[in-house]
């Protein structure tokens, strides 16, 4: 069956660009197979850096089919892994001129949209995660004090209940944990507006278009009117979740659903009662991720994690939609937003992002297949596919920079396990999420056992 696209709001109320698939065989300097944002900017990065480069890019479906196209559109500095643990192993300035160099990127796409003239709707207004319980109040405040060994005060900071309640009222919120560094944005049109930039810069971008194999500078695409070959010194797999359909990288990452709900613009007394002048991205202490924000046009787009791992890494588009999760976003959002409960909901989707096995986002070259491949961003992929497609760029075109040095570079997650113990093991880690959440909101307290055995999801 032919991957169908889910009924986003993004994509609802987007141009929509179509690519035919080749119909001879091509030569380039660099082939990239995916068509999401690491793809894209992978193929924008090239080109800053060797402006004459031949780019293939190709996308089983078309441009932002995949995450890049259905995320909860939070352009945000977080990484996936743990800056403490970055700190473990490379050292504590390792560390820092990570999360400095993640700060910059969200940034530099600020620029580009501006330079561009994108119309995606970028606010960077930051990131608010409000505290609705005791247990939520003392991780935040603790997790607040703890990055003041990576970053400076104005960039992580709390915010008291009369403070946050100037930006916007959340419903039970005592106090926010607050980070400048993130902006909303329609990320279907950031994807519409790099592509266009490509596009312009003779980039040539194939949809309907599947990398079958790959290997030594040789590519086997299935397109619509059957087999075409692509010779390249260079090639790039920028399929992130999706790796886990194709061989070799099956068990490099596991894919896991993420959920998100789109309502009617709200009417301006709603909009009244709950402030949210700035369009900070929203989420609250809870350890199953919740995150939300308000678009240009005055919806609230809210998600959360928290469905089951599917058996066998499968990726299908009736997996788009979840009944039992969706009910449970848009409870959540009336919770934490009571005004909106009268708001209709116009649109329910939902995608596969990928998690690696160590929760350390990475590029890595495969000496095997003489391929480049990079991914692995828990949900957090929107601004650091800009950072490891600069790393890409540098990679590919043999050209020094200082972020080689980052430990994104030269990271291989090791692989996840086979089943069905990958299947125990990931769903295990979220029922003991979901536990922790529960206790702790009932109790008041922080769940420190739990903590212990449990992972966020
Ligand atoms: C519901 C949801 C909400 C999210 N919210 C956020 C958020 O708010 N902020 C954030 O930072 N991150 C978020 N993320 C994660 C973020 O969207 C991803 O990390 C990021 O978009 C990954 O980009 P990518 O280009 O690596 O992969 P993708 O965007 O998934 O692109 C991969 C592409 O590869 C193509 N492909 C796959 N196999 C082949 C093949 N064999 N041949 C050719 N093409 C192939 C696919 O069609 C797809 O278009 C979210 C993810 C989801 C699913």
């Amino acid at each position: 069956m032919r991957d169908t696209w889910p009924q986003s709001l993004w994509r609802d109320t987007n141009r929509r660009f179509f690519f035919p698939s080749p119909v001879v065989d091509l030569d380039a300097d660099v082939l990239i197979i995916g068509a999401g944002f690491t793809g894209l900017w992978t193929a924008h990065h090239i080109l800053e850096l060797q402006p004459g480069a031949r780019v293939v890019v190709v996308d089983a479906v078309q441009p932002g089919f995949g995450a890049s196209g259905r995320n909860g559109g939070w352009c945000s500095a977080l990484l996936p892994m743990e800056l403490a643990d970055v700190a473990d192993r490379h050292g504590i300035n390792v560390a820092r001129d990570l999360q400095q160099e993640m700060f910059r990127t969200v940034d530099s796409i600020g620029q580009f949209v501006a330079a561009r003239g994108i119309d995606c709707g970028w606010a960077k207004g930051g990131s608010l995660t409000v505290a609705t319980n005791n247990a939520h109040g003392s991780r935040l405040r603790r997790q607040v004090s703890d990055s003041h060994a990576f970053v400076g005060e104005q960039d992580v900071m709390w915010l008291d209940r009369a403070e946050l309640e100037s930006r916007i009222r959340v419903n039970g919120a005592t106090g926010a944990m607050y980070t400048p560094h993130c902006a909303a944005l329609n990320p279907y049109r950031l994807v519409d507006g790099l592509v266009q930039s490509l596009v312009d810069r003779g980039v040539r971008i194939f949809g309907a278009t599947t990398a079958k194999r790959y290997g030594n500078g040789f590519v086997e695409l299935e397109g619509e009117s059957g087999l075409v070959f692509v010779t390249s010194p260079n090639v790039v797999v920028a399929t992130e979740a999706y790796a886990s359909r194709t061989r070799p990288s099956r068990r490099r990452i596991a894919p896991l659903y993420s959920y998100v709900v789109a309502t009617e613009p709200l009417p301006g007394e709603v909009l009244a009662e709950i402030g949210w002048h700035g369009r900070e991205t929203v989420s609250d202490g809870r350890l199953m991720v919740t995150y939300a924000q308000l678009t240009a046009d005055g919806r609230i787009v809210f998600g959360g994690r928290g469905a089951p791992y599917k058996f066998g890494s499968d990726i299908h588009s009736r997996h788009d939609t979840s009944n039992r999760v969706h009910a449970a976003i848009e409870e959540t959002m009336h919770q934490l937003f009571p005004a909106a409960s009268g708001v209709r909901v116009s649109h329910r989707w939902g995608g596969p992002l990928g998690v690696p096995r160590d929760w350390h986002a990475g590029v890595y070259f495969d000496a095997t297949t003489h391929a480049f491949h990079a991914g692995g961003y828990v949900g957090d992929g929107v601004a650091l596919s800009h950072l490891t497609a600069r790393v890409l760029a540098h990679r590919v075109t043999s050209t020094s920079h200082a972020i080689l040095d980052l430990p994104i570079n030269d990271h291989k997650s090791r692989r996840w396990e086979p089943e069905p113990l990958r299947w125990g093991g990931i769903n295990s880690g979220l029922a003991l999420t979901k536990l922790q959440d529960t206790v702790e909101g009932r109790s008041g307290r922080e769940s420190r056992f739990l903590s212990a055995v449990g992972r966020l999801f």
